[in-house]
């Protein structure tokens, strides 16, 4: 047996998610995010593609946030967003999954948010603007406790909901998905081989928005539960 390994500074823990009815927990490895996924939110954007290739990005895991956390404003922007978004956890994956094969591999299904830092202080705006910023930054991910398959199937309609402080922002139907679960799951497996431990953020409707300091976010999704998270004090203002 390998000698339990010694590290030289403190060794990050092992982010994870409840599991409904289960006391097991679910590991996160990587957390896959899927932008521009419904036509509205597109056309919010000042889009109008609807199938073009699904635009892929990732946030790093520890960013994740369990239900009933706080989520700090974050540093260098004062317009900061929510976008409730469907999420997706796997069992198990590889490269090259088929769409018809793409189910079998999920665990099961949950609430998140891609919270986003919709514009950047003091960074140009533009082609070139730095995607990583706006999208990839610390606790940046809450995620709801995950359902599993054997309890809600696999939700291809559902309302999905957000209130900000008890009023509705976003209010749609994950039937209006450009990209289907099984489309998200085949295409990422082409450039990337999914494992047990991953998370797909399927991308979020129209109706997102800035919040503010002591905002209660609550997310939504038909047979999935809630998903809680206050807004607490900038990152700058609480060092
Ligand atoms: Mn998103």
């Amino acid at each position: 047996m390998k000698p339990e390994a010694t590290f030289a500074v403190p060794a990050p823990e092992q982010p994870s998610l409840p599991v409904v009815g289960s006391d097991k927990r679910f590991p996160v490895r990587r957390i896959y995010c899927i932008g521009r996924n419904y036509v509205a939110h597109v056309r919010e954007m000042g889009g109008d593609e609807t199938r073009d290739f699904p635009l892929v990005f990732q946030k790093p895991r520890d960013c994740v946030v369990q239900d009933g956390g706080t989520v700090p404003y974050p540093p260098k922007t004062n317009d900061f967003h929510f976008e409730l978004e469907l999420m997706v956890v796997m069992k198990s994956g590889g490269y090259d999954i088929p769409e018809a094969e793409a189910l079998s591999h999920v665990f099961g299904y949950g609430i998140c948010l891609d919270m986003t830092r919709r514009t950047l202080l003091d960074t140009a705006e533009g082609p070139r603007s730095p995607w990583e910023l706006k999208k990839s930054f610390d606790l940046s991910a809450p995620c709801g406790p995950v359902y599993p398959v054997e309890q809600v199937g696999h939700p291809a309609t559902g309302r999905i909901k957000l209130e900000v402080d008890g009023k509705a922002h976003q209010d749609s139907d994950l039937g209006l998905m450009i990209w289907r679960t099984p489309e998200i799951i085949s295409t990422l497996s082409r450039y990337y081989s999914l494992e047990p431990g991953d998370v797909i953020m399927t991308g979020t409707p129209d109706g997102v928005g800035p919040v503010t300091e002591g905002n209660v976010l609550v997310g939504s999704i038909d047979n999935l539960g809630t998903l809680t998270v206050t807004i607490g004090a900038s990152v700058k203002a609480a060092a």
